[in-house]
């Protein structure tokens, strides 16, 4: 099939990914596929603006690109690589810093944020964060870019940043990237509360065995009223019949639905068939996953090759984006 763009799309070196990188992003990076040209990036320099440390950058940087993999993104046509292996994100960076205000970046409401969160760290990478954003996609010349509806001030910020360059310049190297807003279901985490997240240690693993996705299943806050098992229990409100509606079938989830307002089904049984049902779903993904890690070098060899093949296309642009300059 024809390919109807080429998409970009970059996360940060998370580590092993849980269910709501899985169903917020990977889920829809391996659909994808099936349509357009991908470009995916694991956007180390990114992460560097607020890491602490980088002790296990180049791990969760393998462990995602693992994931990534066993899920189904296809090393053959898709391009999977880290953003530090092409440095012209970085000259391209610098050169796009000059056509943005620096007050429109202080004002950004997620640069105000990060400074509430790490106000001992309110480093220079921070307030560029939006430029190097612009670079990722721009240097290569992305049609298409998903996001969440949240994320959707960000990728405008990208296509204003490509006007203004071009205005500059008088050119039309750069190309405004189209958002593909994708519908992306939030996922909380087992607290029943936030988002889940890593850092808050409210997730499940997708790369878990089946016995810790069930311990994990039977930690998860359920419907908050309901005390013991004859309480009736209300579905709408709990985040174990969320995550049914996307792993069970259609059967299962009414059946759901029906007995735990009449007390007829209790958390418990509840929770261990919806981790059957997760763990049916990712069984060849873990599969695929144990097959991969026999061979580490393998998945470096992946990334290694990604990057070459987004080299060529970054230095393409860049030899572009220079001469509209008018650079030596
Ligand atoms: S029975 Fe299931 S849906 Fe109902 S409250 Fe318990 S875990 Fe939630």
């Amino acid at each position: 099939m024809a390919s109807k763009g080429k998409v970009f799309s970059g996360a940060r070196p998370t580590g092993r990914q849980h269910l709501g990188n899985y169903l917020g992003a990977i889920k829809n990076y391996v659909a994808l596929q099936k349509d357009y040209d991908c470009i995916y990036c694991i956007v180390d320099l990114h992460a560097l603006t607020t890491m602490e440390t980088t002790h296990d950058l180049i791990e969760n940087t393998y462990e995602m690109a693992l994931d990534f993999l066993a899920a189904g993104v296809d090393p053959k046509n898709t391009i999977l690589f880290v953003q530090s292996q092409v440095p012209q994100v970085t000259e391209l960076h610098t050169l796009l810093s000059m056509v943005t205000p620096l007050g429109k970046l202080t004002a950004l409401p997620t640069f105000k944020e990060k400074v509430r969160e790490q106000p001992h760290n309110v480093n220079y990478g921070l307030v560029g964060y939006p430029v190097l954003m612009a670079a990722d996609i721009l240097l290569y010349k992305a049609n298409i870019v998903p996001v969440g509806v949240d994320q959707a001030p960000h990728l405008e910020f990208t296509r204003e940043i490509a006007r203004s360059f071009n205005y500059r310049y008088q050119t039309n190297v750069l190309i405004e990237p189209e958002m593909m807003v994708t519908e992306v279901p939030k996922v909380l985490g087992i607290d029943g509360e936030k988002k889940m997240s890593k850092s808050l240690n409210n997730h499940i693993e997708i790369a878990a065995t089946p016995e810790e996705t069930l311990n994990r299943m039977m930690q998860m806050v359920t419907d908050p009223a309901r005390k013991t098992r004859s309480d009736p229990g209300n579905p709408d409100v709990c985040n174990v019949f969320t995550l049914h509606k996307v792993f069970s079938t259609p059967e299962e989830v009414n059946h759901v639905n029906i007995e735990c307002r009449r007390a007829g089904i209790g958390c418990v049984e509840c929770k261990q068939l919806f981790a059957k049902n997760l763990n049916a779903v990712l069984a060849p993904f873990r599969e695929k996953r144990a097959a991969l890690s026999q061979n580490r070098d393998d998945v470096f060899d992946v990334l290694q090759d990604g990057a070459k093949r987004a080299r060529e296309i970054a230095i393409k642009t860049m030899s572009e984006v220079r001469e509209a300059i008018g650079l030596l």
